[in-house]
């Protein structure tokens, strides 16, 4: 592997209230004749206003997308069959939503042009051929999917993205006005989301000043936001979307740590969101990130929010080995929390512990 990760980027960014108004205008040079532009929507918004607000052309088609599960290779790959069978080609693939939506934007657009299943290409470069043209617009702030080179999906074996320099959007649109009004749990699980990213990022083995730089920016937005302010208002929206954007590409340049490799095992168990199992998580890391586990939970407090707990009660031996499977497996994120000698640190028994208390 080079020495310098040489990483490959969204190629254009708009950021506003109301630039989603200009979806059309950015749109039109990357049509290609006969082949529409698919709109893959969170069905959050059906039968909402923003739906109405698409600009649809030709045989342009809006498709919603179903992220009850967050997405898997099963989805991804019916996704692009259908639209194969529908289409042929088709001009490119806009996905409106959260993190969900996005990933399963960037697997789509990736799997109309590389054959198999989205199964075969989960890990790092396996992607062969570049998709076809895709934009993300978020409609919750945290994840950094919008900037990120992964798409993160659950496969028959495993959770893991596709990650590859094909990945990243070819546009994004940051409008905050479409992350209003999402409800406060839902906003505070992804948010902290970027708030674990910083922490993980700025403590960790790999950090270097790039880094740390759009690190601690975010983190000092996401500290103004869930910390200082006493009510929730546009200037939060505003805020937590570039504290997003910031916390991704502070990510992008080291790595995430304890709180996502533990809760990559709870997702794939037991099915639970990555925003909510990160925070169920981070609750009981005092030992690894003492003082922003102190400032976590003054978060949880201040925002009045619940984070669940018994999680893993009642779950079998077997159950727990997996989890511990699972989690053990993201090697590069546990070399960024404890170091080269991570194996010592982290053992099987004490990860079981851990797990237990959830
Ligand atoms: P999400 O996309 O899973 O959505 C959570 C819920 O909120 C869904 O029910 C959705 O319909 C709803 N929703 C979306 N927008 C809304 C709005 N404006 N108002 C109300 N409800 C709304 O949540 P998320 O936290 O944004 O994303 C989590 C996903 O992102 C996971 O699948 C995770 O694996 C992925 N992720 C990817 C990356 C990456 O780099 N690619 C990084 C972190 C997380
Ligand atoms: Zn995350």
């Amino acid at each position: 592997m080079a020495q310098f990760r040489n990483f490959k980027m969204v190629s254009y960014v708009v950021y506003g209230r109301g630039s989603f108004n200009q979806l059309d205008e950015i749109l039109a040079p990357n049509r290609k004749a006969n082949a529409p532009m698919i709109f893959l929507v969170d069905h959050f918004f059906q039968n909402k206003p923003l739906v109405n607000r698409i600009p649809l052309r030709g045989n342009d088609k809006i498709l919603l997308a179903d992220v009850s599960y967050e997405p898997k290779t099963t989805y991804v790959d019916e996704l692009a069959q259908q639209l194969k069978d529908e289409f042929g080609n088709i001009s490119g693939i806009i996905g409106i939503g959260g993190g969900s939506v996005m990933d399963l934007a960037k697997a789509v657009s990736l799997m109309m042009n590389n054959p198999g299943s989205s199964a075969d290409y989960q890990g790092w470069d396996l992607v062969k051929n570049p998709g076809v043209y895709k934009a993300g617009i978020p409609t919750l702030s945290g994840t950094g999917a919008e900037v990120s080179r992964t798409c993160v999906l659950t496969g028959p074996t495993k959770k893991l993205g596709m990650n590859s320099d094909f990945t990243p959007f070819d546009q994004i649109i940051l409008d905050p006005e479409l992350t209003a009004n999402a409800p406060s749990n839902q906003r505070f699980y992804t948010g902290m989301d970027c708030y674990i990213h910083c922490i993980e990022s700025l403590q960790g083995t790999f950090l270097n000043e790039f880094s740390k730089s759009y690190g601690e920016k975010a983190l000092e937005l996401c500290q103004y936001i869930f910390l200082e302010k006493n009510a929730w208002d546009d200037e939060c929206d505003d805020k937590l979307m570039m504290a997003s954007y910031a916390g991704g590409m502070s990510i992008a340049y080291s790595q995430v740590g304890v709180a996502h490799a533990v809760s990559y095992g709870l997702s794939y168990l037991l099915g639970t969101r990555h925003g909510i199992g990160n925070c169920i998580v981070m609750n009981h890391l005092e030992e690894y990130y003492p003082k922003g586990v102190a400032e976590f939970k003054r978060m949880v407090e201040k925002n009045k929010i619940d984070i669940p707990s018994g999680i893993c009660k009642g779950l079998t031996d077997e159950q727990f080995e997996a989890m511990i499977n699972v989690s053990m497996g993201m090697k590069p994120l546990w070399e960024n929390a404890l170091g080269k000698d991570w194996e010592k640190i982290m053992t099987r028994e004490k990860l079981r512990l851990l797990y237990e208390k959830f």
